[in-house]
């Protein structure tokens, strides 16, 4: 038997970034490539804490296609060997695939004549607006630093619907110093958008139809979804409470409002006050993540009498399994719109309630509620805080919209069938597998 094809990959440090390279790396490793996942110590820290258990036999088969998870020094202090990522690429590596906001891996890569093959984990309705900086800056709407200097709607295609200029990744939320990061981010997406051969996407050709013609070197993969090998590790940062799945299933059919903000999202504690009232006002059953950081507060503080108020239909976990809650009982899913968390939503079928914090989020929520119609906009008042009221009237309108839940079900199924044998994602990724087996 020939040598395997090896293969390294590298997500940029962060869980949304990690899940879904790690999720495709399963997916490469189960055609017989060997995969090579690079963390940095302090990710690579965590997912190992949140490891299943390693103690039981398996079939030796199976040993071999394991991602094999490494890590290299995060910091770049006088003591840390600088030469470690460069030696992983010195072994005989067929490729390289990389989160394209480490476009320098992929540029070390071409100079060392190693293939490179990008993989983006975030939503792809934005992307066309990334080789669209230049006209932007000549146009004088933005500054070479990302800076909005007009306001106004930005038409990349006639088919895709016009961004506003507060719409764009790196201008979406209050501060400097993130902003400049992200649009330094943007620049580097450009590059690698514009030169890359592979541009793997984790979303589905069907559903993204006017992007996808428009870039026609992106490849939808996905929905990349969760191994179900108990061995695999989900790449989850934190462990997951497993309590909530019991409690779910004990819950009636289409009642619970599923309420989770992802990893970064952050809220003042004034909002988080409103949101639980929102929640008790509304009345129906919820399963609430609420992680450490989900408040400016160093922990959360929940309106006086809220436990008791709540007690028997709220659940609060500080981060579930959220891949397996497919279950029934799920009627709405409450999310700030991040891609995995759509993607998730979209494969299990669950209604939308839309509230983007940041980044690609907006982008999303457009394609949930506008191109897809799968979901509802969480609007904020005046003092830009989303009430209560509106908390409980948006709950109110999606479960009672038929024509969003049957919208829903299409997507779960246009979702499910790409991933199958013949699927347009399925076939997709087949072509990029067999390309590194040659
Ligand atoms: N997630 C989870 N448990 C939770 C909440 C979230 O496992 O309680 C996972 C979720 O399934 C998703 C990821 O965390 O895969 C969040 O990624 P997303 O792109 O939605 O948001 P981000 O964290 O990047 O803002």
């Amino acid at each position: 038997m020939g040598k395997k094809a090896h293969v390294l990959v590298v997500p940029y440090p962060a869980q949304g970034h990690v899940t879904p390279l790690l999720k495709l790396s399963h997916r490469i490793a189960d055609y017989g490539v060997k995969v090579t996942f690079v963390n940095t110590e302090f990710v690579h820290a965590k997912i190992m804490a949140t490891m299943p258990d390693h103690n039981n036999e398996e079939e030796e088969e199976e040993e071999q296609n394991q991602v094999g998870l490494v890590s290299i020094p995060d910091g770049l202090g006088p003591n840390d060997d600088r030469r470690d990522a460069l030696k992983l690429l010195e072994k005989k590596i067929r490729c390289v695939i990389a989160d394209p906001t480490l476009g320098w891996i992929l540029e070390v890569a071409k100079e060392m004549g190693i293939e490179q093959a990008a993989m983006w984990p975030a939503g792809t309705r934005g992307l066309p607006l990334f080789p669209h900086i230049p006209k932007l800056i000549e146009s004088g709407v933005m500054d070479m630093s990302g800076a909005i200097l007009r306001n106004e709607l930005i038409n990349v295609s006639k088919d895709i619907r016009a961004f506003s200029t507060s719409e764009l990744d790196w201008n979406c939320i209050d501060d400097p110093i993130i902003q400049k990061i992200c649009f330094e981010c943007a620049l580097t997406i450009k590059q690698t958008l514009e030169h890359s051969n592979w541009f793997l996407c984790n979303t589905i050709y069907e559903l993204d139809l006017p992007v996808c013609r428009l870039l026609p070197n992106i490849l939808p993969v996905g929905p990349l979804l969760a191994s179900d090998h108990p061995r695999h590790s989900s790449g989850s940062f934190s462990l997951q409470d497993s309590t909530c799945l019991r409690w779910l299933n004990e819950q009636p059919a289409g009642s619970v409002v599923y309420v989770a903000f992802g990893s970064t999202t952050v809220f003042s504690q004034h909002q988080f006050h409103e949101l639980a009232l929102g929640l008790e006002l509304a009345g129906w059953p919820f399963l609430w993540i609420v992680r450490p950081g989900l408040t400016n507060r160093s922990f959360a503080e929940y309106p006086d009498g809220f436990a008791e108020k709540v007690a028997g239909r709220g659940k609060i976990v500080e981060w579930a399994p959220q891949e397996k809650l497919g279950q029934s009982a799920i009627a709405c899913f409450m999310t700030h719109c991040g891609w995995n968390s759509t993607m998730e939503g979209v494969s299990n079928g669950v209604p939308f309630l839309c509230w983007p914090y940041f980044g690609d989020q907006f982008h999303n929520r457009s394609s949930i509620c506008d191109v897809w119609k799968v979901g509802l906009r969480l609007e904020h008042d005046e003092n830009k805080i989303v009430s209560r009221h509106e908390i409980k009237k948006k709950i109110e309108n999606l479960l009672s919209d038929d024509d969003i839940k049957a919208n829903s079900l299409k997507l779960k199924k246009i979702a499910r069938n790409s991933i199958e044998k013949g699927g347009s994602s399925c076939k997709n990724f087949e072509r990029f597998v067999q390309h590194l087996k040659q």
